[in-house]
C-alpha cells in the first residue's frame, strides 16, 4: 500500500499531551477518539480557563460595578473580541453568542422570518442538512405561509448546482445550507452559492458547525449574511455558540427572545431595545462557557487552520483508502471535496453492531442517522457508522479503527 505523504507536519504527539482525555482508557483498551463530529475533546488551557473563571471570576456580567462583575465583563468580551477576527468579521457587534449552532439557526429563522418572509416566498435548503437546519425553516415556512425548497444531491453526496441555480427566483427569501456536511464530509462550494443567491437579492445561511474546526472562514470575502457554529465542535466548551449577522441585517430583525440585557428601557407602555450585539442577548449567558471558548480560539490559532487542514486531509486519505480495502464496505459520501469524515456501512450488518464492537475495543464512533434523516432516505440506507477526525487524531487511530472494522466484519458476518 502507498504510505500517505509526511503526516507529522503538526506536532501531533505535543498536541495530544495537551488533551488530557486522550491518555484514559475505555474497555481496558486505549481511547480511540472518533467521534469529533459530534464533539471534540478540550485542551487543557480550556479546562484550566474553567477552573479559573469558578475559583478567580465568577459573576454576572454586563450588569455589576463591583470589582468581580467587571472581570467577568471582560473577560466575556475578550470571547467576542478574539472571535472577530478568526472569521473575518468586520465588526464585534456582528458577533452573537448564543448557546449554539441550533439556538443560531433558530434565531434567524425566527427574526429574519418575522421581519421578511411572507406568503409565498421559498426558503431553500439542501438535502443534507442537519435537522437543525431543516426543522427551524419549516417551522418558519408554516408560520409564515411560506415553501420549503430543497437543492438535489448527486450520489456521491454533492448539491446539483443546476438545480440550485432553478430553485432560484424573486421568491426566494433565504438560502440556508451546510458548509460542511456532518454525515457525508462534503464541502459545499459556498462561494458560489453565495453569490447565486445574492444574485435574485436572497440572504445566505451558512451552518459552520462540522467547517469552522477545520477550514479558515472569512465571512467578508464569501460575503456570508449569517454564520452558525458551535463551541464545543472547536475544542470548546458546551453551551456556548455564535450567530454571526450582517450589521444591515441585525439591525432590521426583531429581537429573538425578550428579557434582561437585551432592553434600553422598559415601561409597561413600551420597551426600547439594546444596541448589537446585546438586542439578541436576553438573559444572563452561558458565562464560563463564553469566556473558555477564548482559550480554545487560541489554540487553534496556535496550531494554525492551514495546518490542521492539511494534517487532517491526509489522515482522511489515508482513512479513505484502507478502508475500502476491508470487504463489503462501502463509503456513504464521497464528493471531490470532503472534509473530515468517514460515513460507512459494512454489507450485511447493522450500524449500531458494528458500532458496539468498536467501542469494546475502545474506538468511539457515531451510529445512526446524525440528525439527517431526509438524507439518510435519499440513500435508503437507515444510517452509517460515522468516524470524525480532529486535529489530535493519529495514523495510529485509523489503523485501530480499520483492525475494528475488519473484526466486526469477521464477528457479523
Ligand atoms: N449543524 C451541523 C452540520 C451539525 O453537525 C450539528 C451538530 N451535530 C449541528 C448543526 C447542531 O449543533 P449543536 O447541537 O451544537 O447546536
Amino acid at each position: 500500500m502507498e504510505q500517505p505523504v509526511v503526516l507529522q507536519r503538526i506536532d501531533v504527539d505535543h498536541i495530544r499531551q495537551d488533551f488530557p482525555i486522550l491518555t484514559r482508557t475505555v474497555n481496558n483498551k486505549p481511547l480511540v477518539y472518533l467521534d469529533n463530529g459530534a464533539t471534540t475533546q478540550k485542551p487543557k488551557q480550556v479546562i484550566d480557563a474553567i477552573i479559573e473563571y469558578y475559583t478567580q471570576l465568577n459573576s454576572n456580567v454586563h450588569r455589576g460595578v463591583h470589582h468581580l462583575s467587571q472581570l467577568a465583563t471582560d473577560a466575556f468580551e475578550v470571547t467576542r473580541r478574539k472571535l472577530k477576527p478568526f472569521i473575518g468579521a468586520a465588526r464585534e457587534h456582528e458577533i452573537i453568542l448564543t448557546k449554539g449552532t441550533t439556538e443560531s439557526i433558530n434565531l434567524v429563522a425566527a427574526c429574519y422570518g418575522r421581519a421578511f418572509v411572507g406568503p409565498g416566498d421559498e426558503i431553500v435548503i439542501s438535502a443534507m442538512e442537519h435537522h437543525s437546519n431543516i426543522v427551524p425553516w419549516q417551522m418558519c415556512c408554516e408560520e409564515r405561509g411560506a415553501t420549503l425548497k430543497v437543492i438535489p444531491i448527486n450520489d456521491a453526496g454533492e448539491l446539483d448546482m443546476d438545480a440550485y441555480r432553478s430553485l432560484l427566483g424573486n421568491r426566494t427569501k433565504m438560502v440556508a445550507v451546510t458548509y460542511v456536511s456532518n454525515a457525508l464530509g462534503t464541502v459545499n462550494p459556498v462561494k458560489e452559492i453565495i453569490d447565486l443567491a445574492h444574485g435574485v437579492g436572497a440572504p445566505v445561511l451558512l451552518d459552520a458547525a462540522q467547517a469552522i474546526q477545520h477550514l479558515p472562514i472569512d465571512v467578508q470575502a464569501l460575503d456570508v449574511d449569517f454564520l452558525a457554529f458551535s463551541g464545543h465542535k472547536m475544542y470548546g466548551p458546551t453551551g456556548v455558540g455564535v450567530l454571526y449577522g450582517k450589521e444591515k441585517w441585525l439591525e432590521a430583525m426583531p429581537p429573538h427572545q425578550g428579557g434582561g440585557e437585551m432592553i434600553k428601557e422598559v415601561t409597561f407602555e413600551k420597551t426600547t431595545y439594546n444596541e448589537l450585539p446585546f438586542k439578541y442577548e436576553a438573559g444572563t449567558p452561558n458565562i464560563e462557557a463564553a469566556i473558555c471558548l477564548a482559550p480554545a480560539i487560541e489554540y487553534i490559532n496556535a496550531v494554525g487552520l492551514d495546518q490542521i487542514a492539511r494534517h487532517e486531509q491526509e489522515l482522511l486519505e489515508y482513512a479513505t483508502l484502507r478502508l475500502l480495502e476491508v470487504p463489503g464496505l462501502r463509503m456513504i459520501g464521497t464528493a471531490r471535496e470532503k472534509s473530515s469524515v468517514l460515513s460507512f456501512l459494512l454489507d450485511g450488518t447493522h450500524p449500531y453492531d458494528v458500532g458496539v464492537i468498536l467501542d469494546k475495543l475502545g474506538i468511539a464512533v457515531r451510529t445512526g442517522h446524525h440528525c439527517t434523516q431526509p438524507l439518510m432516505d435519499r440513500f435508503g440506507i437507515p444510517g452509517t457508522v460515522r468516524a470524525s477526525i480532529a486535529m489530535y487524531n493519529t495514523k495510529a487511530d485509523i489503523d485501530a479503527l480499520v483492525a475494528g472494522v475488519e473484526r466486526a466484519a469477521a464477528m457479523l458476518l
